[in-house]
């Protein structure tokens, strides 16, 4: 028998819907808030790599996900002006006959996991958070937004950068910080060679195409912007075209047709890690609310998505509570460090234009990393 028979998980987004989906998929009761009232997520795209690929297919998903992605192989680096400098193949962890990495658009994969939450009779409820936590040596008993009350044997906080749950645990001492950089992001239909990631090394910040579907791609660019400008909405086109001002080659070609404000998503990077251990007593932090980190490795959603299929897996080997969760801390907290920390040691190689940075060497040692069984 289990120690926890329900748990109640803080959040719908990427983190909280693959908790939701791998505990079902265990036979423990679910129940899921989401504070959107309308359950939707912002249209751009995330590269999901091999390791994701891998704990999709943990999570039974993988024909449903593949089918709304594009698979692609090889990551490749290349010069401001397009000239390749490395190209780094891709790894098939998920096994020989499914692809090493994907891109998807972001409102593809959120429909893929919510609609097999709710097949999986996860109990989802919108608009609505929690208000209050108290903790009782049986379980948590659980205060709602809107004066609904439930008791569970462990509550998950995966409502990201922001926490509430955070809060409740931590109070203020974990608060989200501003990196110093933002990203930009674009859509386009996909060019016949961006079959692939490609990354391309900017004079103070680096530029991205990743394929999403056969017709569609995305270009993001990180930029410096000290002190977090406010930036007017009608100028977002030309704020990005002028980001982009020392880019040659193909992101040169593309600049000049970055032309709708309203298509341009921007966004500050904000970054926060809390110390082990991610819980107390019966609730748990995962994904970006217990470590949000920048999108210079692109794995943010990928070690949320772990979170998620490890803590299925430890809550169900045998052991007290606190036994099963010091297991998952023991398994996450070293390999999510090295992502946060890496990441944002890039960005800031970035912003000090420290043009002798072997940030290839750093995506091989991300890759060879995350390639380790968790
Ligand atoms: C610009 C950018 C690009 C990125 N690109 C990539 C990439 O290419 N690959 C990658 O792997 N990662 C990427 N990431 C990181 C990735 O987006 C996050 O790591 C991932 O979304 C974390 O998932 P999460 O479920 O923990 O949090 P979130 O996705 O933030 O989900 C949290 C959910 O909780 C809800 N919520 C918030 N507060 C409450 C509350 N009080 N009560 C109830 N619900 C609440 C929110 O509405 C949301 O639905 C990127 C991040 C950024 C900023």
């Amino acid at each position: 028998m289990n120690a926890v028979s329900n748990v109640l998980i803080v959040g719908g987004g990427i983190g909280g819907l693959c908790a939701a989906i791998a505990l079902r998929r265990k036979g423990i009761e679910v129940d899921l808030v989401e504070l959107k009232t309308e359950w939707t997520v912002y249209g751009v795209g995330i590269i999901q790599q091999s390791n994701v690929v891998r704990e999709m297919a943990h999570l039974g998903l993988l024909d449903a996900y593949l089918g709304a992605a594009y698979a692609f192989e090889d990551v490749a680096i290349y010069t401001t002006e397009g000239v390749p400098l490395a190209r780094i193949p891709g790894q098939r962890l998920a096994g020989p006959e499914y692809p090493a990495n994907v891109g998807i658009s972001r409102r593809a994969l959120h429909k893929v996991l919510s609609e097999t939450a709710i097949a999986l009779g996860v109990g989802v409820r919108l608009g609505l958070s929690v208000e209050r936590l108290e903790q009782d040596a049986s379980g948590v008993a659980v205060l709602f937004t809107d004066g609904s009350r439930g008791r569970y044997g462990l509550v998950v906080g995966a409502d990201g950068l922001f926490s509430k749950v955070r809060g409740l645990l931590f109070g203020d001492k974990y608060q989200p910080r501003f990196t110093g950089q933002s990203v930009w992001r674009y859509n386009f239909p996909r060019a016949a060679q961006i079959d692939h990631l490609a990354n391309y090394q900017g004079p103070s910040g680096n530029a991205g195409l990743v394929p999403l579907a056969d017709d569609l791609m995305y270009l993001f660019t990180t930029s410096y912007e000290p002190g977090n400008p406010w930036m007017d909405e009608a100028s977002l086109a030309a704020e990005l075209r002028q980001r982009l001002a020392g880019f040659g080659g193909l992101i040169g070609e593309l600049r000049e047709q970055i032309t709708d404000s309203t298509q341009v998503v921007y966004k500050p990077l904000e970054a926060v890690f809390v110390d082990e251990p991610w819980y107390r007593g019966r609730v748990l932090l995962i994904g970006d609310a217990a470590h949000a980190t920048t999108p210079h490795l692109g794995q943010g959603a990928g070690m949320a998505i772990e979170d998620a299929v490890v803590l299925s897996e430890e809550l169900t080997a045998g052991g007290s509570l606190d036994e099963q969760l010091r297991r998952f801390m023991a398994r996450r907290f070293e390999r999510c460090k090295f992502i946060s920390d890496s990441s944002l040691l890039a960005g800031e190689k970035e912003i000090q234009r420290a043009h002798d940075f072997d940030r290839i060497g750093l995506v091989k040692r991300m890759l060879e990393v995350t390639a380790q069984p968790i």
